[in-house]
């Protein structure tokens, strides 16, 4: 299998080691870790790594992830964390213990179902403070919802309320951001006369509350995949210095199947591109290129690939190909040769979804 390409590396001791940093940062802030497998298509081998630490939850958008998760024999508690599908619903109580959710025709279902197989699943009530994904709108719908779930579903357990910043509206998870859904929770709270056991403050783009120890107290469940497996968000965009995670948890290999010199510019009258564009391409003249047999098809986006040998330009790609500028290549690149690149959250997401794309495991502990 090592020997098949394209590939992708997945160290899965520089995994478990970001995992146990970020859970202890968390905890150290008496904030619990629902780690988020969904980033990596919850590939099994990446996930017992999560089955094995300290974090209280494995989550996924995905219930055919945590299906499979729960027939490979994980044994933490499973996350749904895409709001279910009405049509799933018997399956998200089979399969998971906790639910995020903001319709309660779907809650009303969950119960129905929760019943019919004699469990208690439980639920986070999300609260949409501005991000426009997920959550209901405004305490009121939120407060409505908790006390229909509290008195009137007895196979449902509210376990909390929870909420998403920084993604569809790429809202920042600030101090007030995180006070209001604190509020929105005691509310709930007076309403049902109870404490909630969770207030859910977000994903990765809440980490920085952490970070920057000003999260208010009650928030106690942070739901993390990117800042786990790739830490890009906290460390290159907001520019936080975490030396202590491996931004190389995964790695592209792709194999060299054309070198030649040829033109910058393409020759002859340039109509539409493959995907149905028309490119511009600037001459350089006559320069050393080279070909890969990988492409869109298994990574999406080029421009979220960068090259681990120096001097090495990515030029574009097409499904099945990839092109590279080599001319000033500081590596020797022969037909054959593999090329390492880093990746993205979202590469990695396609890669591993990718029937073409071999799967590495590497433990370097076991190296070391
Ligand atoms: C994907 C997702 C997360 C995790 O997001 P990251 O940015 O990868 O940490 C958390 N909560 C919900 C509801 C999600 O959909």
């Amino acid at each position: 299998m090592k020997d098949r390409y394209p590939r992708i590396d997945v160290d899965l001791g520089k995994l478990r080691d970001n995992i146990d940093n970020i859970v202890r940062i968390c905890r150290a802030h008496k904030v619990e870790v629902a780690g988020v497998i969904k980033g990596f298509s919850g590939l099994v081998e990446c996930v017992r790594q999560y089955d094995d630490s300290e974090c209280s939850f494995i989550a996924s958008s995905r219930l055919d992830q945590l299906r499979n998760l729960k027939a490979q024999g994980i044994r933490k508690p499973l996350m749904m964390i895409r709001i279910p599908m009405l049509s799933e619903a018997k399956e998200v109580v089979e399969v998971t213990d906790m639910s995020l959710n903001s319709e309660i025709e779907v809650l009303r279902e969950l119960d129905h179902q929760a019943g019919m197989c004699g469990k208690k699943h439980k639920i986070l009530l999300m609260i949409d403070l501005g991000d426009l994904r997920e959550g209901f709108w405004g305490s009121k719908e939120l407060i409505d919802a908790a006390l229909c779930v509290e008195n009137d579903m007895e196979n449902l357990e509210l376990s909390g309320v929870g909420t998403n910043l920084g993604c569809y509206g790429a809202i920042d998870a600030t101090v007030e951001k995180m006070e209001e859904l604190v509020k929105a929770a005691e509310q709930v709270e007076r309403a049902i006369g109870r404490r909630l056991r969770y207030i859910s403050g977000g994903a990765t783009t809440s980490l920085p509350r952490i970070l920057e120890n000003d999260m208010p107290k009650r928030v106690n469940l942070l739901r993390i995949g990117e800042g786990i497996i790739l830490s890009q968000h906290m460390c290159e965009f907001l520019g936080y210095d975490m030396e202590y995670m491996h931004r190389d948890v995964f790695t592209l290999k792709a194999e060299v199947i054309e070198i030649k010199d040829k033109p910058t510019k393409p020759v002859g009258k340039i109509v539409c591109d493959c995907f149905g564009r028309v490119p511009v391409y600037e001459d350089h003249g006559i320069r050393k290129r080279t070909l890969l047999g990988v492409g869109r098809v298994d990574y999406a986006f080029p421009e979220d690939l960068t090259p681990l040998t120096d001097g090495v330009k990515i030029l574009g790609a097409s499904s099945d190909h990839t092109i590279l500028d080599i001319e000033d290549a500081k590596d020797d690149v022969f037909i054959g040769a593999i090329i390492g690149f880093k990746v993205t959250y979202s590469t990695i997401v396609y890669l591993t979804n990718s029937r073409n794309v071999v799967i590495n495991y590497l433990d370097v502990r076991s190296q070391a």
